[in-house]
């Protein structure tokens, strides 16, 4: 199990998928549902003995995980960007391709697909449960890996039904405001979780709050990781936070008038009831003739399953 763990270091250049060419994407500022489990209490996932021997920890990390070095990371292949926090667009260096602060695309990253699809950010939790219960079609899911390990059985059940499987980091850190090490930390320890979960490595990435810029991406993609953006938001988390300008009417409304533009990804959570209770009726108004982001892409599901 351990050399599974060095299998990563690949030629990227052969899992380079482009993405579709569509107009630039709305806006793109989301936020975490809360992160209810954190604890060693919660952690329902046994620690695996080949991370034990891997890492040396025999224990599942909680908020901020330890960096672990690998050795298939090229540090000298980061862009040397100062770190900025969240918000602080003007700071940001002009040539890092933010995708939140700038609506920057890069070559590789997906922010559209042919036909119009939902996917789902922040699970899992007991909230997911609902919408598979109702999907008819395959759909996206992007697993915060602390909650992966805390729900492990709610991970297998969604990946089992056949939908798709991607990393949305272990903790839903703002990677740009994060030194190199740190987002490395985030990024593997996802990984580490899906591994002993789903028996997967990940191919499909979905930044929290959309915070992915060039140095992130310099990280990820020596993952073989590939960013999955969005060029529709329902901002349904601001109706977790009871903010008055989002109601559910106003959602409805804005995804009937995607749909009658065509094709685009739209960004969705499964971390709380809240937005699944507005995703059930999202899911009858475009109905099942969806697409995951690997099929709208035509790429692969995953890295490797083993
Ligand atoms: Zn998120």
């Amino acid at each position: 199990m351990k050399s599974s763990l060095i299998l990563l270091s690949f030629s990227l250049a052969a899992l380079t998928v482009s993405a579709g060419e569509a107009s630039d994407p709305d806006v793109i500022t989301s936020k975490a549902s809360d992160i209810e489990f954190v604890g060693e209490q919660y952690r329902q996932l046994p620690f695996p003995r080949w991370l034990t021997e891997f890492t040396g920890m025999t224990r599942w990390p909680d908020l901020d995980p330890p960096y672990i070095p690998l050795d298939f990371i090229d540090m000298d292949k980061i862009p040397d960007f100062k770190p900025y926090r969240q918000g602080l667009c003007g700071v940001n260096p002009r040539d890092a391709c933010s995708f939140d602060c700038d609506n920057c695309i890069a070559h590789d990253d997906v922010y559209t697909c042919p036909k119009l699809s939902q996917t789902f950010d922040d699970g899992p939790s007991p909230a997911t449960l609902r919408l598979l219960n109702k999907l008819k079609h395959n759909t996206t899911f992007f697993a915060l890996g602390i909650n992966t390990v805390n729900h492990p059985d709610i991970y297998r059940k969604t990946m089992e039904a056949g939908h798709l499987m991607g990393s949305h980091t272990w903790s839903h850190a703002y990677l740009p405001s994060l030194s190199n090490e740190q987002i490395i930390a985030q990024i593997q320890w996802s990984i580490w979780a899906m591994n002993a979960t789903g028996h997967h490595f990940p191919k499909w990435f979905r930044p929290p709050y959309g915070g992915i810029d060039n140095r992130v991406r310099a990280i990820t993609r020596q993952f073989g990781l590939q960013a999955a953006l969005w060029n529709h938001d329902t901002f349904d988390w601001k109706l977790v936070s009871n903010d008055p300008i989002r109601t559910e009417e106003q959602i409805y409304e804005e995804v009937r008038k995607w749909k009658s533009q065509g094709g685009g990804l739209i960004l969705e959570h499964d971390g709380s009831h809240r937005p699944v209770d507005v995703a059930l009726n999202v899911i009858d108004i475009l109905g099942p003739d969806q697409m995951t982001v690997a099929q709208c892409v035509n790429g692969p599901d995953y890295i490797r399953n083993f």
